[in-house]
């Protein structure tokens, strides 16, 4: 449906002369997601630079239901800030720092500003905001709070959700809903921020967030494991935890191949052992106090060691060479392209599941795809692995597209099997609609159809998404 041009008009006057783009050109980046997966059409970028300018403009939008698509930094992997016509509101101008408050650890930010900045702003006053994504020099905060983006941090700090404190958010009818006191402890009725958190932009566009800032462990301890099975990692993982609580940071699950082609694909990068082992983990603590040094960390790996949990390990012995290894993990997502078709899965499963989800789904993979390449790594200290299946290379791309539904139907089946989620930490988006009413019960489908009929009663807010 085209927009009527007095609409667009109207819009621009609301926006002011900088408050907007329409031109081909400037539109693209916009407009594109970065693996080329998902490319929109708008009839007019909205770069709105305050609250009050946002709440206005989606309160003429409301009033003549005009469809909104929010975007922050345009990293979302599952389609949802890419426009199919809507009008796409940029929060890119809504990058202010409002507050930093280091008595009460909070931080308070525009949605537009990236999430690498805001972690900026903390470390520059001591303090840690842990969220830690590879695409944070882009994502903005208003996009990872609206995906409850997870990371890498998860198993220590958790998802975003846990990171927030407050939100101000624009409703569908263009009111202000401001939550932004930075209290840890308010229960005067519903906590209504965690309604807009991993809403995927379907009930408002978050305009300003409050972070719950941390202190920051003074000694960092990287280190990467060699291992013959996904199930001594989560064997190693609870001894891990055993011995060092929450000091575990970092537990990230990396398969063989996935090393190879970061190797391969991915200029810079180094294998951080010099012997190959089907399954490796990047493992990382923060300590607050000395005990917990290198020594006992090295005791701790030789008993590891001795049991057969791990058959190889390297302990950092510098920053750089810390940084080498996340810099390997980091680079995965990208180390998959120039591999032929990747068919992505982002799945979670309770821990104690893993090794079973990820040795019966690679077998069927394998029956159903002949030669395919078992792509796993992720977050599995928190039940999240990427399971992709890359495409074999004695198949043509398109006889693997052709079966590449019954291989997503199988790993979802798995994944439901076992008791997990379809998705872990991306989303929904428009990419996971269908496999969404085979999760949810007709209860919780009901429940969150009638969240999003009270809040956006007209359906403008990102209406093709997640419903
Ligand atoms: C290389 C790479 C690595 C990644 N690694 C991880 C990872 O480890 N863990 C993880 O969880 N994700 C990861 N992601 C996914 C992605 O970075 C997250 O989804 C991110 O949180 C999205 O932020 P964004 O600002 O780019 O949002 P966008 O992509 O612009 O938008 C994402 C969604 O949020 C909505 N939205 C954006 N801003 C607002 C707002 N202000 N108000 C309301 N709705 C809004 C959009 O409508 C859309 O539904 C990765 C992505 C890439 C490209």
């Amino acid at each position: 449906m085209t927009l009527p041009a007095h609409h667009i008009d109207q819009i621009k006057t609301l926006l002011g002369p900088k408050g907007w783009k329409e031109r081909d050109d400037d539109l693209v980046p916009y407009l594109q997601e970065w693996r080329d997966r998902w490319t929109g059409t708008t009839p007019l970028l909205a770069l709105p630079q305050s609250t009050e300018q946002c709440a206005k403009l989606v309160t003429y939008c409301a009033a003549h239901r005009i469809a909104i698509t929010p975007q922050g930094g345009n990293t979302g992997l599952v389609g949802a800030q890419i426009p199919k016509g809507e009008v796409l509101i940029s929060t890119q101008r809504l990058n202010r720092l409002r507050d930093l408050d280091t008595q009460n650890a909070t931080l308070t930010v525009e949605a537009g500003m990236t999430l690498s900045t805001a972690k900026a702003a903390a470390r520059k006053e001591g303090l840690l905001f842990p969220l830690s994504i590879a695409s944070q020099d882009s994502a903005t905060i208003g996009g990872v709070l609206s995906t409850n983006a997870g990371g890498m941090e998860v198993l220590r700090y958790g998802t975003a959700r846990d990171l927030c404190l407050g939100l101000e958010v624009i409703t569908p009818r263009g009111e202000v809903l401001s939550t932004l006191k930075g209290l840890r402890k308010d229960n005067s009725g519903y906590d209504l921020k965690q309604l807009f958190i991993g809403a995927e932009g379907t009930l408002g566009i978050i305009t300003a967030a409050v972070l719950k800032l941390h202190p920051v462990p003074p000694i960092r301890r990287t280190m990467w494991c060699a291992l013959d099975t996904v199930k001594d990692a989560i064997a190693l993982l609870a001894y891990l935890r055993v011995h060092y609580g929450d000091a575990l940071g970092k537990f990230e699950l990396v398969s063989q191949i996935a090393v190879d082609y970061a190797i391969k694909n991915i200029p810079g990068t180094r294998a951080p052992l010099d012997h190959p082992s089907p399954w490796h983990v990047l493992v990382e603590f923060g300590f607050f106090t000395a005990p917990a040094g290198k020594t006992e960390l090295e005791t701790i790996l030789g008993e590891a060691m001795q049991s057969g949990l791990i058959s190889d390990a390297a302990i950092a012995q510098s920053d750089s060479q810390a940084e080498d290894f996340l810099r390997l993990r980091e680079s995965l997502s990208a180390a998959q392209k120039g591999e032929g078709a990747a068919l992505k899965h982002d799945i979670s499963v309770p821990v104690s599941a893993m090794a079973d989800f990820i040795d019966t789904a690679s077998k069927a993979a394998e029956h159903l795809a002949p030669d395919c390449r078992v792509f796993a790594f992720g977050h599995v200290g928190d039940g999240n692995v990427h399971f992709n299946i890359l495409q074999p290379r004695t198949m043509s791309r398109e006889a693997c597209m052709a079966i590449a539904p019954a291989i997503t139907a199988m790993i979802y089946e798995q994944t439901l099997a076992l008791g997990g989620s379809i998705s872990a930490e991306h989303g929904i988006g428009i990419m996971k609609k269908a496999p969404l009413r085979t999760q949810k019960t007709d209860v919780e489908m009901a429940m969150m159809r009638a969240i999003k009929t009270a809040l956006d009663p007209d359906n403008i807010m990102n209406p093709r998404v997640l419903f």
